[in-house]
């Protein structure tokens, strides 16, 4: 994999992950870009103790441009997008309209294919691959930035969940906080551990897979299962076999075994309803606290689930979920992964 940093007019970073250490990608942005102007906050929410992000400068941000005027393809000749070289395999980008900038941490774009018109779930599995490098990749370098906590690599997919670009790609957030979620799974596993001895992620991971209902797809180094208490119509829980804290300790043969399963799940989504458009999902990578208490006992895994629970229906966050974090499933979770077994690509 070659790797080549550069900047954008405005002083972001741009960075280019090629497959063929031949690519030449430092091209210069010729853009009249004034620096972007971030004024992101952190504020603690006094009764639950989450951080939540204040990012009022974001109003103004590109919202559903046409194809022809798309800020993720490749500039050509007469049109600058936002990345300038005329081709690229994987590139990460600073987000020009972060919600996270400066003191409060860093948002970053990456697109997965300089094609427009496809989706991750059609990509091959070198690409793949490389996708999983540039993870791994950002994972490590923002990591070691002062004041970052946890780094969370992640895709929207679909105008249903309020992707507003089309071209496949997926966001890159570096927190100086750790996430509500993270903290809570973290006291999860401590309090277990203290009780116990044991590792809670490895004794849910071993318990999936000996009672087997709810799992959709076994690998060598990787399964994936339904998880019991599943919140979303559809959710699957990836999980590598050796536990470890994050990407950039994941091991070499679960590295090359990743790029084939996600890819199977991923096409498992797009065929749970037929010929419709395509599955919205989310799809998002736990990655442990980049140092401190509660690394040592975290398990990386990835999260993908759907908003989608019939053909034509949504499922909405409303009253009892948004109001008071209290989910309610109409898919039993034994049901999805019989579900998503069935749609296996036989
Ligand atoms: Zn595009």
């Amino acid at each position: 994999m070659k790797r080549t940093s550069t900047r954008l007019a405005d002083g972001r970073e741009i960075l280019y992950y090629d497959a063929d250490d031949g690519a030449a990608r430092a091209v210069p942005d010729t853009r009249p870009l004034d620096a972007s102007a971030t004024s992101s906050e952190v504020r603690r929410d006094p009764l639950l103790g989450d951080a939540v992000v204040i990012a009022s400068h974001r109003q103004a941000r590109t919202y559903h441009p046409p194809a022809d005027a798309c800020p993720l393809c490749p500039s050509t000749e007469g049109r600058a997008s936002e990345i300038p070289a005329p081709d690229y395999d994987v590139v990460v980008f600073e987000n020009r309209f972060p919600s996270l900038a400066g003191d409060t941490g860093r948002c970053e774009v990456i697109c997965f294919t300089p094609d427009h018109l496809t989706s991750f779930a059609e990509l091959d599995e070198e690409r793949a691959a490389l996708v999983l490098a540039a993870w791994t990749d950002r994972t490590a370098e923002l990591s070691a930035h002062a004041g970052i906590r946890q780094v969370y690599c992640f895709e929207n997919r679909g105008a249903e969940i309020g992707v507003t670009l089309a071209h496949p790609h997926g966001q890159i957030y570096a927190f100086p906080f750790i996430t509500p979620r993270t903290t809570r799974m973290l006291a999860t596993v401590a309090a277990h551990r203290a009780r116990t001895g044991g590792n809670l992620f490895e004794e849910v991971l071993a318990a999936e897979r000996a009672e087997g209902t709810r799992i959709v797809l076994e690998g060598e180094h990787w399964t994936a299962f339904v998880p019991y208490a599943a919140r979303w119509p559809y959710e699957v829980h990836l999980h590598p076999h050796r536990r470890t804290a994050d990407l950039t300790t994941l091991d070499d043969a679960a590295r090359a075994e990743f790029p084939g399963l996600y890819l199977d799940l991923l096409r498992r989504f797009d065929r749970l309803f037929g010929s419709s458009a395509p599955t919205p999902y989310i799809s998002a990578w736990h990655q442990a606290p980049v140092s401190g208490e509660g690394r040592a006992d975290f398990a990386l895994h990835l999260e993908l689930f759907t908003v989608r629970r019939t053909a034509d229906k949504l499922k909405y966050l409303a009253g009892t979920e948004s109001g008071m974090e209290a989910y309610m499933n109409d898919v039993r979770p034994e049901d999805a992964a019989a579900r998503l077994r069935e749609v296996a690509d036989r």
